[in-house]
């Protein structure tokens, strides 16, 4: 049996697809995505893909804009090739923890029982469902007594199987209401059995064959769409991972000037635009990544482009909008420094070269992202002020 189409472009990760997309199967992963990336050129694909990944690293409950498309399919499939290349396990976590409680928003809200019905079948489960639905315990809660009826049950072997990794109490088969070698489930039980089913399936164990993993990452980055991808998640990561403690919202307010603030990097590139001097592709990509991440408004951006030798406004003002769009993160430290467009020993700057005092460790700790060099820079210079402030008010008292 196979179920409709329509319900597998919602659940990507059902047996089906293995039906419905068996050329997909037997596709070499690199030309499968180099075809993706053709089959939707405008950008979506990368745009929802990144979506999943900020949420995860967000621990965000949902994903904005999920969709139920044929685009679905792919970017599942593409998510799984990423977590795998990626080979990064509290990565792998965040991911399949986020996809699958959309999973179980998706499911909760679905109010055809037909569709569960399918998503049992083809995942081959042993189970039942009952018409009209019957009573199987009752709840007795404080003074209320509570008939439970349900129209599902499952065979207990598969129970045990979905249930393995789900340790609260009120999930051991001893808790749960069997007969004849079946567990009655309430709707929202059972779909969070599917919900876990989801998350194993997008959990990948870190690969010990570097070799190999390699040499396909490799191959991957060759495709220019997934190169950006991959290195904007790895961006995005390196954002996430540690909160910052010296955190200060930056961001561009119309009137002040944030640019005293901007790091080395940063500085450098625009001390060269303004000298009419031309910057590489990797160099301008960062410079509109770093500004749309503190919300610099898409006109000012394009000005600052404008003095370029090559400068077209039509080109530029469509390839700031893009990049907007796709909601990139600048680069981290480490990947500017291995594109050569790290300045910390240029410039010599101190916080850049030996980092920053770390309350929360006790210790010095590097800097990793030009974005929390503003928020330090800009908390050192609040902390500047205050002590010029409280100079001044004892100055005046005396
Ligand atoms: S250390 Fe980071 S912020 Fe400083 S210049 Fe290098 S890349 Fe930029």
């Amino acid at each position: 049996m196979s179920i409709p189409i329509d319900l597998l472009k919602h659940y990507p990760w059902l047996p089906s697809l293995q039906v419905y997309y068996s050329d997909i199967a037997t596709k070499d992963p690199t030309a499968f995505i180099e075809e993706a990336f053709l089959k939707y050129p405008d950008g979506e694909l990368e745009q929802r893909i990144s979506k999943i990944f900020k949420a995860a690293f967000n621990n965000l409950e949902e994903i904005k804009g999920y969709k139920a498309d044929e685009l679905n399919i792919y970017l599942y499939l593409i998510v799984k090739i990423l977590l795998y290349v990626l080979n990064n396990k509290p990565i792998s976590n965040r991911v399949a923890n986020t996809y699958s409680k959309q999973t179980y928003k998706e499911l909760i809200e679905d109010n055809d029982d037909a569709n569960l019905y399918d998503i049992c079948k083809d995942l081959k489960l042993k189970f039942d469902f009952l018409d009209p639905p019957i009573e199987y315990g009752i709840n007795l809660n404080k003074e209320k007594r509570e008939i439970l009826k349900t129209s599902f049950k499952i065979h207990f072997t598969d129970y045990l199987k979905l249930a393995a990794n789900l340790h609260d109490d009120y999930r051991k088969l001893v808790h749960n209401a069997l007969s004849e070698g079946y567990v009655y489930l309430q709707k929202k039980d059972l779909i969070r059995l599917l919900q876990e089913h989801v998350r194993r399936k997008l959990i990948v164990e870190e690969v010990k064959d570097d070799n190999n993993i390699e040499k396909f990452r490799k191959d991957l980055l060759k495709i220019r769409e997934f190169k950006e991808l991959y290195g904007n998640i790895l961006n995005n990561w390196e954002l996430k991972k540690e909160d910052f403690e010296y955190s200060f919202k930056i961001g561009f307010k119309e009137g002040s000037d944030l640019s005293n603030n901007f790091p080395p990097c940063i500085q450098d590139i625009l001390r060269r635009i303004q000298e009419g001097m031309n910057i590489v592709h990797t160099e301008r990509l960062f410079l509109v990544f770093f500004l749309h991440a503190l919300n610099y408004p898409i006109e000012n951006i394009i000005d600052i482009f404008s003095n370029l030798p090559d400068f077209d406004r039509k080109k530029t003002k469509y390839q700031v909008e893009f990049a907007k769009k796709k909601e990139y993160t600048p680069h981290s430290c480490s990947t500017l420094k291995s594109l050569n467009i790290c300045k910390a020993n240029e410039s010599k700057d101190e916080i850049c070269l030996e980092g920053y005092y770390s309350k929360k460790l006790d210790a010095q700790k590097k800097l990793s992202h030009p974005l929390f060099y503003i928020q330090l820079k800009q908390y050192r210079n609040s902390m500047k002020n205050k002590a010029i402030k409280t100079k001044i008010e004892k100055k005046d008292e005396r």
